[in-house]
C-alpha cells in the first residue's frame, strides 16, 4: 500500500501531489493530534508549574507505572527482570538503579521480544543509521500523542500555534525531476498550512529560489533539520539575499545545534532559534525554556548521567528511560550521547535540571594514542576562532592519522588560519597524530540526510 502510494505520488503532477500529501498528513495528524493529545497539552502545562520535589514525585509515579507495563507486556524485559522480584507499586530509585542497561545493539537484536504491540498496526519509525546501527521502533498512538503534545508544548513557550504557516525541512525525497527543473523545491499541505521543503537541493545556486519562496509564502515558523536551516541562513547571508518579512521562530531538530549555526540563523531569519533534544528511537526530551536554558523534561522520562564506573557525575554518558516508549520500551538505555550538567545554581521558573551542553554521539569521537577519546563537542571548539570555515569534517581511518575536510569561504586565508587550526587540533589530539587538510567544494550528507562532523572508520578502539 505504501509503495503504491509512493509510486502514485512520485509520478503525479505538482498540484495532485500537493493534494496527496494533504490526505496523507490528515491521516498522520489524526493520530498525532487526536485521542489524548489535548489532555497531554494540559498535563505539560500543569506539571511545568511544580516544585522540583513534587515533579520528582510525579516522575516516580510515572516510572513505576511504566516499568510495570514493560514487565507485564515485554517478553524481553520480563525474562531479564524475573528474578529481581520487583514490587512496582512501591519501587524506589535504588531498586531502579539495579536494572540492567539496554544498548542499541541489544535492542536491535531482540526487537521482536522487546516490542509489546502488534508491529503491523503500530506507528513505526526508522531511526537514522549514522552510528551504523539502524533500528525500526514502534509506538502506540497514545505515546505518539503525548510526544507531539510535548513538542507543541515546548514550542508554545515561544508563541507557536499549530495551524499557522510552517516551513518544514524534511529528509524525505519529495520532488520529481519536473519540480527540480522548474526550481520548485517544495510541496504544500494546504489543510495543515505546512510547506515541505526539500533538503536535497540545498546548494548556493538554488538558495535564491528557496528564499524567494519564503518571501512569497511567508511561513511564521521554520522547523526541521538543523544543518538545512543553517545552510540556507549562511547561503542567504553570503549572497546578500534577505527575508522581506519577519518570521516568529525557528525550531531546529535532530542534530546538534552549534553556536555559529545559531548565530547565522538568528541573523538571517531575524527571530529566536529554540532548540530541543530527542531522538527517533524515543528518548525523553530536553528542551529550551523561555530563559534559554536546556532543561531535562522530567515528565517524559528518567535521565541518568554516569561516569565509566557507572556512578552519577556532572559530565558523562546519558542513560535514558523513556515513558513514551511503551511499544518498544527503553529502560536504562545507553543512547550514546554525552552530556554536561549545569552545576551552578540557576534561578528559573522551570525547576527541572539544566543541561549545560550535549556533546553528541560517543561514536562521533576521534581516538588518539596520546590523549585518548576526544568527542565531537570538544573538537568543534577547535574551529571556534578560525575565520571562514563553512563546514568541516574530521575523518579517521586509522589510529595515528586524521583527515580534516574543509569547505572554505572567502575569508579563509590558508597561510594564517591553517596553522591556527592545526595548533588547536594538536592541543586536543597530541603531537604525534598525522593531521592532513583537504579543501573540498562539498561535504556529502549521510543517507539519513544529516551531516556528520566526525566520521570514525577506525576499528582499533582504544
Ligand atoms: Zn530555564
Amino acid at each position: 500500500m505504501k509503495n503504491l502510494y509512493q509510486k502514485l505520488y512520485k509520478s503525479s503532477p505538482h498540484s495532485l501531489a500537493n493534494l496527496l500529501i494533504g490526505f496523507y498528513n490528515v491521516r498522520q495528524y489524526k493520530i498525532r493530534h487526536g485521542g489524548a493529545y489535548q489532555a497531554f497539552r494540559k498535563y505539560y502545562e500543569e506539571t511545568e508549574k511544580l516544585s522540583l520535589e513534587d515533579a520528582k514525585k510525579e516522575q516516580l509515579r510515572r516510572l513505576r507505572s511504566f516499568l510495570r507495563y514493560t514487565y507485564e507486556h515485554s517478553k524481553y524485559y520480563h525474562e531479564k527482570w524475573r528474578n529481581l522480584h520487583l514490587d512496582f507499586k512501591h519501587l524506589e530509585w535504588e531498586e531502579f538503579k539495579q536494572l540492567p542497561f539496554m544498548t542499541k545493539e541489544e535492542l536491535q537484536k531482540n526487537i521482536k521480544d522487546v516490542c509489546t504491540i502488534n508491529r503491523r498496526t503500530a506507528v513505526s519509525f526508522q531511526t537514522g543509521g549514522t552510528t551504523g546501527v539502524s533500528l525500526q521502533v514502534y509506538y502506540t498512538p497514545h505515546n505518539i500523542q503525548e510526544r507531539f503534545a510535548m513538542v507543541d508544548h515546548f514550542r508554545s513557550r515561544f508563541g507557536f500555534e499549530f495551524g499557522e504557516k510552517t516551513a518544514w525541512f524534511t529528509g524525505k525525497d519529495l520532488l520529481n525531476s519536473r519540480d527540480a527543473s522548474k526550481h520548485r523545491y517544495w510541496r504544500t499541505d494546504r489543510q495543515n498550512n505546512i510547506r515541505f521543503y526539500s533538503t536535497y537541493h540545498l546548494q548556493q545556486k538554488n538558495f535564491n529560489y528557496y528564499i524567494d519562496n519564503f518571501n512569497k509564502y511567508q511561513p511564521a515558523y521554520f522547523s526541521g533539520a538543523t544543518s538545512s536551516l543553517s545552510e540556507i541562513a549562511k547561503g542567504g547571508l553570503k549572497a546578500g539575499i534577505k527575508l522581506t518579512y519577519h518570521p516568529k521562530a525557528v525550531f531546529p531538530t535532530a542534530e546538534m545545534l552549534l553556536k555559529e549555526d545559531r548565530e547565522a540563523m538568528e541573523t538571517f531569519y531575524g527571530c529566536g532559534v529554540y532548540d530541543q533534544y530527542a531522538s527517533s528511537e524515543g528518548a525523553p526530551f530536553i528542551t529550551q525554556c523561555r530563559n534559554a536554558h536546556m532543561h531535562m523534561e522530567l515528565m517524559t522520562g528518567v535521565f541518568e548521567v554516569l561516569n565509566c564506573h557507572q556512578q552519577p557525575t556532572d559530565f558523562g554518558e546519558l542513560i535514558v528511560t523513556s515513558f513514551t516508549t511503551e511499544g518498544t520500551p527503553l529502560v536504562r538505555y545507553r543512547i550514546g550521547d554525552m552530556v554536561e550538567m549545569e552545576t551552578k545554581p540557576i534561578d528559573c521558573y522551570l525547576k527541572y535540571p539544566i543541561v549545560k551542553s550535549i556533546h553528541g554521539r560517543l561514536s562521533d569521537c576521534v581516538y588518539s594514542r596520546e590523549t585518548g577519546k576526544i568527542c565531537q563537542g570538544n573538537l568543534v571548539n577547535s574551529v571556534k576562532n578560525i575565520k571562514g570555515i563553512t563546514r568541516f569534517q574530521i575523518v579517521q581511518n586509522e589510529l595515528d592519522a586524521i583527515l580534516v575536510k574543509i569547505v572554505k569561504a572567502d575569508e579563509y586565508i590558508k597561510a594564517t588560519e591553517e596553522p591556527k587550526l592545526l595548533k588547536e587540533l594538536r592541543i586536543r589530539l597530541g603531537k604525534e597524530m598525522d593531521i592532513q587538510f583537504n579543501y573540498v567544494d562539498e561535504i556529502p550528507r549521510e543517507r539519513s540526510g544529516k551531516y556528520r562532523i566526525i566520521k570514525n572508520n577506525c576499528n582499533e578502539e582504544i
